[in-house]
């Protein structure tokens, strides 16, 4: 099937109408008019080549929400007009133990899992995401959207930047009782806030963004620190039960592990292009701290947040964009100028 789509044809050019096909729906796939798109900042990391492998033409989007079109005969779980959603994952080898346990973010198949854009991340034939009006997805990594059609925009980012949040709140077991940090207020920090806020921590998010600050205890935080206030930092020194580091760019990691207590974690998100300078042993050494990552999540957990978010009336903040407008989205996002996700309105795709 011809489908109009945006893409990237170089990390220097700016995104342009491109043709793309998508497949006829198998046995066991879905097909899904896409209504909306969020804008995720790998996104831009991608259409920039700023990650290593990426390929080109680059259609982005992994926060797809739309109505199915068609599915295939042993599809039983979706019927055409019903809302769903595709995240970052599109496929994985389903055999291995992460796949198993429904981690397929972590496949340890020989090319790891097949993101929505620019995969399998092992390498292999490149896939196109949702900067289109349409996609062909296998029903096992399709997602069901409980939320009002009216909802339907704002719900989008839940596909990667809440999923991407609620991992780890929930590996990390955020809840009544505990002290939890988001550090970022961009796309996956304004989630991660209304999340553990809605799991019951006491929650601080911290900004290098002055303007934001009413705008955090709006959206859930209990406190806001400004990160680059070092009073204001000190005043949480050995705290937190954990911190989710969002930032999109290099920054030094001490100043967020000296705030964690006994065992604490500081769990990074944040994928920026170059590295962030190593942080001291003793930090970690004295009080037994951690310092992880997480990689958005598995297909049933993805599940279980979207329904947890339906049932607690829980979206993004979004603003609309039309397509056209993505470069421009792209350099406000690059600003910390978004609040607090950007949602590109499909029907715009000409
Ligand atoms: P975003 O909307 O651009 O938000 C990032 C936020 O980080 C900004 O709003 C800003 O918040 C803060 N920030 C940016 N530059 C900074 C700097 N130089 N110093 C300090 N703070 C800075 O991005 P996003 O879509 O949330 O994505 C964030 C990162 O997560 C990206 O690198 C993205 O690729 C990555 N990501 C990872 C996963 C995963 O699975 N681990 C999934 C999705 C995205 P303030 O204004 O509040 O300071
Ligand atoms: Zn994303
Ligand atoms: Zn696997």
């Amino acid at each position: 099937m011809q489908t109009k789509a945006y893409a990237a044809q170089s990390a220097t050019a700016p995104l342009a109408p491109f043709g793309i096909d998508r497949r006829e729906p198998g046995p066991k796939d879905v097909a899904l008019q896409i209504l909306y798109c969020g804008v995720c900042h790998s996104d831009l990391h991608t259409a920039r080549g700023e990650w290593p492998g990426v390929q080109f033409p680059a259609v982005p989007g992994h926060e797809i929400v739309g109505r199915v079109t068609a599915v295939g005969g042993a599809v039983k779980k979706f019927k055409p007009g019903q809302l769903v959603g595709v995240g970052c994952m599109v496929d994985s080898c389903r055999g291995c133990s992460a796949c198993k346990e429904g981690l397929e973010q972590y496949c340890e198949g020989p090319v790891g899992f097949t993101g929505t854009y620019n995969g399998p991340i092992g390498g292999g034939p490149n896939t196109y995401g949702g900067y289109s009006a349409s996609i062909t997805v296998d029903q096992d990594f399709v997602l069901a959207i409980n939320h009002t059609e009216k909802d339907l925009a704002a719900a989008a980012p839940l596909l990667c930047a809440g999923i991407t949040t609620w991992s780890p709140l929930k590996h990390w077991k955020a809840g009544p009782g505990k002290k939890v940090g988001i550090a970022g207020i961009g796309g996956l920090g304004h989630m991660g806030i209304k999340l553990a806020h809605a799991l019951g921590a006491h929650v601080v998010a911290f900004t290098t963004s002055k303007d934001k600050i009413a705008d955090a205890k709006k959206l859930g935080a209990d406190e806001v620190v400004i990160s680059r206030n070092d009073d204001e930092m000190k005043a949480h020194n050995g705290s937190f039960d954990l911190i989710i580091d969002t930032v999109a760019a290099p920054h030094n990691l001490d100043t967020f592990l000296t705030l964690l207590k006994r065992d604490g974690g500081l769990v990074l998100v944040g994928a920026p292009s170059s590295p962030h300078p190593s942080p001291g042993a003793f930090n970690l050494i004295f009080k037994r701290r951690s310092l992880a990552g997480s990689l958005i999540g598995g297909i049933k957990e993805t599940q279980e947040m979207l329904d947890f978010c339906a049932a607690h009336d829980i979206v993004s903040d979004i603003e609309m964009i039309p397509m056209r407008d993505i470069d421009k989205a792209y350099e406000r996002m690059l600003k910390s100028d978004v609040k607090y996700r950007f949602v590109i309105d499909m029907a715009t795709l000409g």
